[in-house]
C-alpha cells in the first residue's frame, strides 16, 4: 500500500513531505498502456501533485498540468484532499530513445512550455469560486525541478523536490515509485538550508530506497539527514477517480432525447470513456430505453 508522510523540522520552519507511490504508478500505466518514458513522465507529476496536495485544505483539489511541445504533448495529474490522485496523458505511446546516461529522456517527451498549477476550493460542497491558477514556464521538463521552481516563484517557497519511477521491463513494470518534497517555511534558516541541500546532493536515489523496502519516513529521513523531523501525519494514498457508471448515464441523457433515440435506433449502445483513469463505460439497449423513459 503506497503511503505519505508529512513531517515538520527545525521548530516548523522546514516542512517535509514524503511518499512511496509504487502502487499508483502502476496503476496509470496499466489504465493508460503508456510507453517507458511517458510512464516515467506521469509517474513523476502523479508524485508531485500527489505530494504537493498533501497540505491542501478541507475541500480543496489541485490540478497541476505541464503543457509542452515534445512528443507527449501535456500530462495533467490531480490530487484530492483524501490522499487520491488520478492523471493522464494526451499521447501515451510517444517515446523517445534513452538519454546517453541510461536514463529516460523525460525533458525531451515534455519539451518546453508551461508547467499549471490549479487550485480549486468547495467544489464538492456546491461552490463554484474562481479557481486559482498559477504558472511558470517549464525550466527543465524533468519535472521535480519543475515543481521546486513553481514553488520558489509563484509561492515563494524554496524547496528541494526528488520524484523516481523505476521501471522494469515486464509487467507489471514499475518497480519502485515515490518522492520527496521539502518546502522552506518563512523563517527558515540558511544554514539549515545549507545542511539539507547538501545531504540531499549525496542522498541515494528515491526509488533505489523504495525498492529495498524504504517507507515514506524512511525517505524523510534520508532527506534531512541528521536534522531530527517530527511527523505531523502518516496516510494511504492511492491512485482512484471519481467516474461512475451513474455520471455516464447522467452524460448520455445530457445530449438529449433525440440524440439518445439516435444512439438507440442506430448503435443500440453507447460506450464512454473516462480521460482521467481510461475507465469504459457500456451503455446497452436497455440502459438506453431507461434514459429514454426519464424525459418522458
Ligand atoms: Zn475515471
Amino acid at each position: 500500500m503506497d503511503k505519505l508522510v508529512h513531517a515538520i523540522a527545525a521548530e516548523g520552519t522546514v516542512r517535509v513531505l514524503a511518499a512511496t507511490t509504487t502502487g499508483i504508478v502502476s496503476e496509470a500505466v496499466r489504465r493508460h498502456q503508456t510507453s517507458p518514458t511517458v510512464s516515467a513522465a506521469l509517474g513523476r507529476m502523479l508524485t508531485g501533485t500527489l505530494l504537493l496536495g498533501a497540505t491542501l485544505k478541507d475541500f480543496d483539489r489541485l490540478t497541476v498540468k505541464v503543457e509542452g511541445d515534445g512528443p507527449v504533448g501535456a500530462i495533467t495529474a490531480e490530487a484530492t484532499k483524501d490522499g487520491t490522485v488520478r492523471g493522464y496523458v494526451k499521447n501515451a505511446v510517444a517515446e523517445l530513445p534513452m538519454k546517453e546516461n541510461g536514463k529516460f529522456d523525460v525533458a525531451g517527451i515534455v519539451g518546453s512550455g508551461t508547467f499549471y498549477v490549479i487550485r480549486e476550493a468547495g467544489y464538492d460542497i456546491g461552490f463554484r469560486p474562481e479557481p486559482y491558477i498559477g504558472s511558470v514556464p517549464i525550466v527543465s521538463g524533468e519535472i521535480a525541478e519543475d515543481f521546486a521552481y513553481y514553488l520558489a516563484n509563484s509561492e515563494q517557497i524554496p524547496s528541494a523536490v526528488m520524484l523516481g519511477v523505476l521501471l522494469s521491463s515486464t509487467e507489471p513494470f514499475v518497480t519502485a515509485a515515490g518522492g520527496v518534497m521539502i518546502q522552506m517555511m518563512p523563517g527558515a534558516n540558511e544554514h539549515i538550508i545549507t545542511m539539507i541541500e547538501d545531504t540531499i546532493r549525496h542522498a541515494p536515489h528515491v526509488t533505489e530506497m523504495i525498492r529495498e523496502g524504504a517507507s515514506p519516513a524512511d525517505l524523510a529521513e534520508m532527506a534531512l539527514g541528521i536534522i531530527d523531523f517530527e511527523v505531523l501525519e502518516e496516510r494511504e494514498v492511492s491512485f482512484a477517480c471519481n467516474c461512475s457508471f451513474e455520471k455516464a448515464v447522467a452524460m448520455v441523457a445530457g445530449l438529449g432525447r433525440e440524440e439518445v433515440e439516435a444512439i438507440l435506433a442506430e448503435e443500440k449502445q453507447a460506450v464512454m470513456t473516462c480521460g482521467f483513469c481510461n475507465e469504459t463505460y457500456l451503455l446497452d439497449e436497455n440502459d438506453l430505453k431507461k434514459i429514454l423513459n426519464e424525459f418522458s
